[in-house]
């Protein structure tokens, strides 16, 4: 599994930090960067998932 961030979409809401501490960090324009290059580790991928559903404006996109 992959995640990326929309940057277009993404308003900086944070929630997929909170869920997602590891995968997820806001950078200093307040837009959500992925932490993980490539390939995510399979203990990540439920919280992954779980930060695509909490995003408010669907900008976390997820390649299985
Ligand atoms: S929850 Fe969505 S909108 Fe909010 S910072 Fe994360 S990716 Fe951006």
């Amino acid at each position: 599994m992959k995640v990326r961030v929309d940057e277009d979409k993404c308003c900086g809401f944070a929630a997929c930090l909170s869920v997602a501490p590891k995968v997820f960090d806001i950078d200093s324009d307040q837009i959500a960067v992925v932490l993980v290059d490539g390939e995510l580790p399979e203990d990540l991928h439920a919280c992954a998932r779980e930060a695509a559903e909490a995003c408010p404006t669907d900008a976390i996109l997820i390649e299985e």
